[in-house]
This record gives structure tokens, sequence and C-alpha cells, in this order.
């Protein structure tokens, strides 16, 4: 699995939230502001608070997720396809906003898991600090892994801020990104009946 496990991340000493927020401080007189005004006063608590949750995947483990599944389902060996997750996660080399949406389908060999769990593996690798590339394999490897079904697909529909709103100010474009294995990779037909299933990216319904 080519995912590094939060076990790592907490290997390293963690910094206090004090120091956390004494960083914020700095930010912001380094984006040219006073910390000290009224309005910014409680600026470094509320980000420092709001890491937790743009970064909650750290907390999760994804394996553990998919542990549960089900075998009765009447020979069920179709495509499974939950489509257009949200997805909210974090540029690693701007720590910018990356939003979009995913798509996640798999031909169950024998069993199946809760749809819910998919959408939530796909949080627990998107709340990190991420590249769009390295999410989409982690999420369809993971499944891949723990699941064994016939076939994974994760298809990743996204925008990057760092790119609409900074640098080359491109809005509108988004990055689609895909990793098939198994029967969605060596059989073209499944392939199709996949892309068939999930349409056309469509940009106009979310924005970032
Ligand atoms: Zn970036």
């Amino acid at each position: 699995m080519d995912f590094e496990p939060a076990v790592n991340v907490k290997t390293l000493a963690r910094p206090t939230r004090e120091e956390a927020e004494s960083a914020v401080r700095t930010l912001l007189r380094w984006a040219g502001d006073n910390p000290d005004r009224e309005g910014l006063h409680d600026t470094p608590k509320r980000v420092t608070r709001a890491y937790a949750e743009f970064f909650a995947g750290y907390e999760m483990d994804p394996i553990a997720l998919l542990q549960r599944t089900f075998e009765e389902v009447e020979g069920y060996d179709e495509i499974v396809l939950l489509r257009d997750i949200r997805l909210e996660s974090c540029c690693e080399h701007h720590m910018a906003p990356i939003i979009g949406r995913v798509h996640v389908a798999y031909l169950p060999h024998r069993r199946v898991v809760g749809i819910s769990k998919l959408a939530r593996v796909v949080d627990a690798f998107a709340k990190r600090l991420q590249i769009q590339e390295k999410l989409t394999a982690q999420i369809a490897n993971t499944i891949n892994d723990v699941l064994q079904p016939r076939g994974t697909a994760v298809i990743v529909e996204a925008s990057h801020q760092c790119m609409t709103t900074r640098g080359v100010h491109k809005p509108g474009t988004t990055m689609v990104t895909s990793r098939m294995l198994g029967a969605f990779r060596d059989d073209p037909t499944t392939r199709r009946e996949l892309l068939a299933m999930v349409g056309q990216p469509r940009s106009e319904s979310f924005s970032g």
C-alpha cells in the first residue's frame, strides 16, 4: 500500500496549540496585517481549530473503514458506482483548497461494503495535504487491497485554487485523474460501461 499511515506523522513531535497559534500570528503579520487588531484577535484560535477539520484524515484509518463487509448479495456482481462524492482537499504545495468530486466504483467479488464507507475512505485521504494524482491512487489502491474486488476504479475531477486564484489564474480549469485496476484496467467493455455510467465530467456544478 503506497500511503504513509498516520502513525508516521504521530511519531513527529506535535507542536502545542500555543505554538500553532503563534505561527498563525506570524502568517498574519507576513500577510501585512496586525494580529492584535480586534477583528484578528481570535483568528489564530479559529484557524488552529479549523485545521482539525481540514486535516481530519490524519486521524482516520482508511483500512479499518473497509473491514465490515456484507456477503448476502444474491450473487450481485455488477458494477457498484458511488458518483459525485464531494471532494474537499488541500494541495501540499500551496496549502490551497482542492475542490471537486470523486467517483468510486468496484466490481464486487462475493461481498460488498457499506456505501458511506467508500465516501469516508475518500475523506480519509482527502483531508490531508495532497496532490490529486496521489489521492486518486491511494483511494483506489486501498479499496482494491482491502476488498479484493474484481476491479476498482477511481475518477477525480477537481479545481485547484492554487491555479485558479493565484499563479496562472485560470478559473474554470479542472483536472481529471483516474486509476483503474483489475477488470476496469484489463477489460475494455467493463471500462466503457463504467465511463458511460459516470458520464462526461461536469465542471459547472462545483466551484473552487
Ligand atoms: Zn498547489
